[in-house]
């Protein structure tokens, strides 16, 4: 149970909402979870649980190359630490993974798995294999505060950001469903990560830093950051701290090239408007055209995907001289959802003028249809099934 704590400040000029920043219950057994932590809290967790300090810092190495390196979860695996040592570490620490309540697996080989925080929240992770790469999309916030309408996620509320571990423990789940232990540098499935899951991940930036930190590192997920991409929709304050302190690749939800439909869909726009978000586009650390940034524009019938629509991104994208390149995304709708997706013809004839216009515009393929694989999906069905479970209890007679 989270204990009410001061409401912590959201970077920006402007907080949306307050999150409440609790710390995490402590696990039932006592045992301290090493998922998530730097090099330096590592050493720290062992000194503090009584280690001799320079033993501490060698085990401590130790264990960082055993849990990211190798995917261990078990001490008892750890041949150069000393076996004697092993009932002592397993008594005070572990070596965690999310929970797993559901895992699905799509004919398109998308696999999702909707997992469960040591606090009872539930957050998604999808996995989309393709022929030259296989893309984990991680979430970064339970709930979300930005209300796209578009978005199922939006749909709920936010309930707290991710733990560092709780966001590298995605990842290392992923690795583990996909048998990728140790870390091989070629051949692996996994090859990219987006943040593009639950969530705004700069609202959420320490936490998305520290595990990006994780997996960037080379003795452990070794994943490089080219191969990373953080998707925002539009925290403009933050994202020149993002290109300096995380250099990863940047995605932009964009979705609009009015003022008066972008605020509409992505409400974020009321704060930080088009020509604010590209002019920060424009001047992220890192941005070439070796490394373009990624806007995402979701396809929805007659509301932003005219011709016009198309001319004016092209425009936009050219004035601030962008290296970019334009994701069509046709919508994956969700049962109530306000909004239906653009005909096929007409996502053909918008990425035809993007195009034309000098700008690559691939139409993405809808991946894992006959799962529960858009963003939020997941969570939501399971929790209508959990819903009408206890419903049926209800009824049901004594
Ligand atoms: S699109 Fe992203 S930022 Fe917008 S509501 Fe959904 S999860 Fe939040």
């Amino acid at each position: 149970m989270l204990t009410p704590a001061a409401p912590m400040p959201i970077p920006g000029h402007i907080d949306p909402v307050p999150v409440p920043r609790a710390p995490l219950p402590a696990r039932p057994d006592g045992r301290v979870d090493l998922i998530g932590l730097t090099r330096d809290q590592l050493r720290d967790a062992l000194a503090d649980a009584g280690m001799e300090p320079r033993q501490a810092k060698l085990r401590g190495k130790q264990l960082w190359h055993w849990i990211y390196n190798r995917g261990a979860t078990d001490f008892s695996v750890m041949t150069d630490i000393a076996k004697a040592q092993h009932p002592w570490l397993a008594q005070r620490f572990v070596i965690g993974r999310p929970e797993v309540v559901e895992a699905q697996a799509s004919s398109d080989g998308t696999r999702k798995w909707l997992v469960r925080s040591v606090d009872g929240h539930d957050y998604e992770c999808v996995f989309i294999p393709d022929a030259d790469r296989g893309t984990l999309c991680v979430s970064s916030q339970v709930g979300c505060t930005l209300n796209c309408t578009f978005c199922h996620t939006g749909t709920m509320r936010l309930v707290r950001n991710l733990t560092a571990g709780e966001i590298v423990g995605q990842v290392m789940l992923a690795r583990d469903a996909l048998g990728e232990w140790p870390s091989q540098p070629d051949g692996r499935m996994l090859t990219n990560i987006v943040l593009m899951g639950m969530g705004e991940p700069l609202y959420n930036f320490d936490n998305v830093r520290d595990a990006l930190a994780l997996v960037m590192d080379g003795d452990g997920l070794a994943l490089s950051k080219r191969r990373i991409t953080l998707s925002t929709s539009g925290v403009v304050p933050m994202m020149a701290r993002a290109g300096t302190e995380i250099g990863v690749n940047l995605a932009v939800s964009l979705h609009a090239v009015t003022k008066e439909v972008r605020d509409e869909i992505v409400p974020l726009n009321r704060k930080y408007g088009i020509e604010e978000l590209l002019a920060a586009c424009a001047a992220y650390p890192g941005a070439s055209n070796a490394r373009r940034i990624t806007f995402e524009y979701v396809m929805l019938k007659d509301k932003n995907d005219s011709d016009a629509d198309a001319r004016e991104l092209v425009r936009l994208l050219r004035h601030y001289d962008l290296p970019a390149k334009v994701n069509l995304i046709p919508f994956n709708p969700w049962p109530g959802a306000p909004y239906e997706c653009s005909t096929p013809d007409r996502v053909r004839r918008f990425s035809q003028i993007v195009f034309e216009g000098g700008i690559s515009a691939p139409v993405r393929t809808p991946r894992g249809r006959d799962i529960d694989a858009a963003c939020g999906q997941l969570r939501t069905a399971a929790e209508r099934r959990r819903r009408s479970q206890e419903r049926r209890a209800e009824l049901a007679p004594a």
